[in-house]
């Protein structure tokens, strides 16, 4: 026998089942796109290297060791993206989006990449659904964004049981004053710091504060607090978005080692995680990004967006609330007699056309085992023919639920299960 094939490690085949839970998923959100004004954009899955290098940034751990790149026929290195706001900037700014309109507000879905260690909720190929708004400094831009997804955990029933927190890490300069006092701050403690802590010491020291190494937790406890180091314009914008926040209700904590595993971030920055799930908790996150655009050689327009994990909420979802996944057939035709072999497709046929979703055996199976599989497929009705109905052009009518049988015309079936739905 031939060795079956095995997908590969950390990716996810997503059946027919669970799929109804995603599409049920995606109808919230697309709507809620759409009450917030947000269009679609569907960049590529892959992108040059060189994007992700610099738009991500040389230095986290997606772009140190996590992509799946590949070199093509030019000889060109490409990744599958790992992420997409360094897409979605690169095509706002090849495509000129900001001549359409001075803000951009755009969101998208797919599949994104990332060489980590699989576990319950972190895969190498898992969802993402995002939001990006370009063109807006303003922190109403930023409280637009967190009332986004807010929104979407509402309709989704699960808000309650979700924590939004949130940090800022100011503008360049507030940065540049934190990361001294920081660096201050741990100096006497550099050779306590685990190794990759002493490495960002000097490349990216804010690191640090989001360190899983039980002794560079500790240590950081008492670090000074980058909310204390905002200058005056960031500790502004900050202080807006909270109050915007809070006259929205929507609750929020403030996290002084939140900082986030990207290099691109500035002022707001922010992430929803989850009771239910355990070690990856986060299932949401994101932040303001006010140089990127420039940085990735457009023109300097300020920007914020999230990206939120699929697999991640359907399990928060899942655990609280499961989206109703209801069966979609309307009819099976139940089929008796080798002559109508030939003569039942069309008369499916017919009633799909006309909107029905059904469906029929083709296993040529008994009647009682198509009746079973109408059951399993949990049709709303049966329609059983045989030779005597097709003469005289009826069918047998069943209502699968009430057990209501009745004999109907070929080309009043689609009526009558349109008024009864
Ligand atoms: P990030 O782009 O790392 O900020 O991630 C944004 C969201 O994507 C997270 O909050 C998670 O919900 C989800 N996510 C990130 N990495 C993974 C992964 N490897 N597997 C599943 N979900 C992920």
């Amino acid at each position: 026998m031939p060795q079956k094939v095995q997908r590969v490690k950390g990716v996810n085949d997503i059946l027919p089942q669970e799929a109804k839970q995603w599409q049920a998923l995606e109808h919230v959100v697309k709507q809620v796109m759409d009450r917030f004004a947000f269009g679609e954009i569907r960049p590529p899955i892959f992108e040059k290297t060189e994007l992700f290098a610099r738009g991500v940034g040389e230095d986290t751990d997606i772009v140190s060791k996590e992509m799946y790149s590949f070199s093509d026929m030019s000889k060109s290195s490409l990744t599958l993206r790992p992420e997409l706001t360094a897409g979605v900037v690169r095509s706002y700014i090849q495509n000129n989006l900001q001549q359409i309109s001075p803000v951009q507000k755009l969101w998208y879905e797919g599949p994104m990449f990332r060489q980590e260690r699989p576990q319950k909720g972190r895969y190498r190929q898992f969802w993402q659904f995002g939001a990006e708004a370009i063109g807006s400094p303003n922190p109403e831009q930023d409280a637009e964004m967190i009332a986004l997804f807010y929104a979407i955990l509402k309709e989704l029933g699960v808000e309650k049981s979700v924590t939004l927190k949130i940090n800022s890490v100011g503008d360049s300069e507030s940065r540049a004053n934190y990361r001294s006092s920081l660096q201050e701050y741990l100096r006497p403690q550099l050779s306590s710091l685990s190794e990759t802590s002493q490495r960002r010491f000097e490349s990216n020291p804010l690191r640090i504060l989001d360190s899983k190494a039980p002794n560079d937790i500790e240590l950081v406890q008492d670090a000074p607090k980058i909310r204390e180091c905002l200058n005056e314009v960031s500790a502004t914008h900050y202080a807006e978005v909270l109050k915007m926040l809070e006259v929205m209700e929507i609750p929020y904590v403030q996290d002084d080692l939140l900082v986030r595993g990207l290099d691109y971030y500035t002022h707001t920055i922010f992430e929803f995680t989850s009771d239910a799930l355990g070690a990856q908790d986060a299932i949401c996150g994101g932040g303001r990004y006010n140089d990127l655009v420039k940085d990735l050689g457009g023109q300097d327009v300020p920007a914020i967006g999230w990206a939120s994990g699929i697999e991640r909420l359907l399990l928060v979802v899942e655990a609280l609330q499961p989206l109703m996944a209801e069966s979609g057939l309307d009819l099976f035709l139940v089929v008796q007699g080798e002559e109508l072999r030939v003569k039942a497709p069309k008369l499916i046929n017919d009633w799909r056309k006309a909107g029905l979703n059904c469906d029929m055996d083709t296993l040529r199976r008994s009647m009682k085992a198509q009746m079973r599989e109408a059951n399993r497929q949990k049709a709303r009705y049966v329609a059983i023919l045989g030779e005597e109905e097709y003469d005289q052009g009826v069918v047998q009518l069943k209502n699968f639920s009430t057990g209501d049988q009745e004999v109907v015309l070929f080309e009043k079936v689609v009526d009558i299960i349109d008024e009864k739905l």
